[in-house]
């Protein structure tokens, strides 16, 4: 038996793979009837949040954030001890830390996860979760936590699942700004976004090219100037904040970017490969 608590679409799309797979599950769901779908498909519903956890030893969340797991597990009593908690929930990577000590408190034991999929495709062949946590527990259970998703265990330490998971809902979400940004620029000439669209889809298609240089100068801390360098990239991020003051579009995003060369420059930069903006990037500036 495995326990599921937390029935968005996320949980659901679980439950339902889990069943798939001769599993029993028992899930709670603070709105009781959104148990009513997987209730049919053959979970069974427990009253109470205690109720859930005592029914199983493996415990998987699915919800917002980490404040309902204290909603939830905050009502479950002594039952904890001796249980694992998976929290598949999205957070901050402290807030992950807080919750496995927590749980350990408690007499538990802690695995954090982050779903890298949208919920139908829960199960299916290009789905994939990061984990941390305790290596013995996550060995002990990683051939159910492969029925959601190819399990990627990044280590013991337990905020590396959401760092992960934010750092790759970093690019995503960017990503996903930037395109409508310059699908604005576009707009504002009176040309259809579809006309542009090959183009951009191109540049996402070999964005990967400029990565691995990237990520090995970045962890050498040299930025060698000989290509693209502060300079020159500096200008031309300037120039799309021009063009989008011109055509009178939202200039946030593009004067972000520029804020990084100017102070890569200020920073004595200005020769020095893009990438350098690394440097301006990981300071902190609080
Ligand atoms: P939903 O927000 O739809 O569902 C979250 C669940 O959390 C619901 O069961 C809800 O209960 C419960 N919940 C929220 N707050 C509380 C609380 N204070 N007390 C008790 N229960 C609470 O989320 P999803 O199913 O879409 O996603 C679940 C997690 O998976 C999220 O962290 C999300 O970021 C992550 N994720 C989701 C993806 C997606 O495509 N949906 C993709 C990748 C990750 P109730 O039904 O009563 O409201």
């Amino acid at each position: 038996m495995i326990t599921l608590i937390g029935l968005g679409p996320m949980g659901q799309a679980m439950v339902r793979v889990l069943l798939e797979n001769g599993h029993g599950v028992t899930v709670w769901n603070r709105t009781a009837a959104r148990a009513d779908g997987v209730m049919a498909a053959g979970a069974v519903r427990a009253e109470t949040p205690a109720d859930a956890v005592a029914a199983s030893e493996l415990v998987l969340l699915s919800l917002t954030d980490y404040a309902a797991m204290y909603d939830i597990l905050g009502r479950a009593g002594e039952t904890l001890a001796g249980k694992v908690i998976v929290n598949l929930s999205s957070d901050t990577p402290e807030k992950t830390r807080e919750a496995a000590d927590w749980v350990k408190a408690r007499g538990g034991q802690f695995l954090a996860g982050g779903v890298m999929v949208p919920a139908p495709m829960v199960g299916k062949e290009d789905a994939y979760v990061f984990y941390s946590g305790p290596t013995d527990v996550f060995d002990k259970y990683r051939d159910i936590l492969a029925l959601i998703g190819r399990p990627d265990f990044l280590g013991e330490d337990v905020r590396l699942a959401q760092l992960f998971y934010q750092a790759q809902l970093d690019i995503f979400l960017n990503s996903l700004s930037v395109f409508l940004h310059a699908s604005a620029l576009i707009r504002s000439a009176g040309v259809p976004v579809e006309k542009f669209l090959p183009y951009a889809k191109d540049l996402f298609a070999t964005m990967g090219f400029y990565l691995d240089a990237a990520a090995e100068q970045v962890e050498k801390g040299e930025h060698p100037g000989d290509e693209a360098d502060v300079t020159m990239m500096g200008a031309t991020a300037d120039h799309i904040v021009q063009a989008s003051r011109d055509a009178g579009i939202d200039v946030v995003l593009p004067e972000a970017i520029k804020s990084h060369y100017d102070r890569a420059i200020a920073a004595g930069h200005g020769r020095s490969s893009w990438t350098s903006l690394f440097e301006v990037i990981k300071a902190d500036r609080k």
